[in-house]
């Protein structure tokens, strides 16, 4: 039976079924792609295609076995996750000491045995060396899957282990057909656009406030067009949000300003239902300070990933927004 292959994984299934159909899978395999593109189901599809002692000439697991059967119930003994441990958010170097005894001894059955390590990159420091060990000497029998968002964080000597596999974002008519199957929402071409294309990303937003929560926020951004004051109190709503990526939207709505100006269809904005309050502030504000604070926007962006003090950047970025909207 063949696996059901997301549309836009059958590139990157075709290379996976391939190596089984030649029998020789991969020691080490590194699955990258954005967030919400489905890096998992593509790597638990392998997996069981691995452990599935009728897998080698089809190239897809038979989901009848003994060995499909306590895949899907997730109790198959050759199947070992690591992932970061409740409450961490890491994964440290005791859960790959662990690994490294489990691995000593053979697996229990016929088939490959499987370690699905993810996220991968966030591994820290100590265990990534310790795995590399584990990849450089190779065990019986054994293939590891890793999964990143960022495989740019792995060590380039775990990379250089790996086959690799990146997940690509689907065309935009794929997401949208394959969203509109998945869910009923009046808007999903919206919800495709807050996921950055990602669509399981999009369906997950489809069942949560999210765009409720958008719209509060875009109007949080518009009052301090007219009320500065706000801006300590908005900042710091801001910088303790957890979920929701907030600076990434500012970004979007920015951008679409300046495609307003630029008289751009309403097609092309990724915030169209935002397009009257947007178009106003498109002829309100001048061109080139917008296009300062959309650089401004960029490289708050590039210091979300370090140990800056989020209340000072959104104060910073709301008080430069302020002052753009008073002409200051
Ligand atoms: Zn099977």
């Amino acid at each position: 039976m063949r696996p059901e292959v997301l549309p836009w994984q059958q590139e990157n299934w075709q290379i996976l079924s391939n190596y089984m159909q030649q029998q020789r899978p991969p020691q080490s395999l590194l699955i990258s792609g954005l967030q919400g593109l489905g890096k998992l189901i593509l790597a638990r599809q392998f997996a069981q295609t691995l452990v599935c002692p009728n897998s080698m000439h089809t190239g897809f697991y038979c989901a009848k076995c003994y060995s499909c059967k306590l895949f899907v119930a997730q109790t198959h003994p050759d199947v070992i996750t690591i992932r970061p441990e409740s409450e961490a958010k890491y994964i440290q170097i005791q859960q790959i000491r662990t690994l490294i005894i489990r691995l000593s001894l053979k697996p229990q059955f016929e088939s490959h045995r499987v370690v699905l390590i993810y996220p991968a990159d966030v591994m820290n420091l100590a265990a990534a060396n310790s795995l590399l060990k584990c990849l450089e000497e190779p065990n019986e029998r054994t293939c590891f899957i890793l999964i990143a968002t960022q495989p740019s964080l792995l060590p380039a000597t775990i990379i250089s282990r790996c086959q690799k596999i990146t997940v690509h974002k689907p065309a935009a008519i794929m997401a949208i057909n394959w969203l509109k199957h998945q869910v009923s929402h009046p808007n999903p071409q919206l919800l495709l656009n807050l996921a950055q294309g990602a669509p399981l990303l999009a369906q997950q937003y489809a069942q949560t406030d999210i765009l409720m929560d958008r719209t509060k926020h875009f109007n949080l951004w518009l009052s301090v067009t007219k009320f500065s004051a706000a801006v300590l109190e908005i900042a710091s709503v801001w910088a303790a949000l957890q979920n929701i990526p907030i600076l990434r939207w500012i970004i979007t709505w920015v951008a679409d300003i300046i495609k307003c100006s630029f008289d751009c269809g309403s097609n092309y904005l990724e915030n169209s239902d935002f397009k009257l309050d947007l178009q106003a502030l498109a002829i309100k504000l001048n061109p080139q300070k917008i296009y300062k604070f959309y650089d401004l926007l960029l490289q708050s962006q590039q210091q979300m990933h370090t140990q800056v003090n989020k209340q000072l950047l959104f104060e910073n970025i709301l008080l430069q927004w302020a002052a753009l909207n008073t002409g200051k």
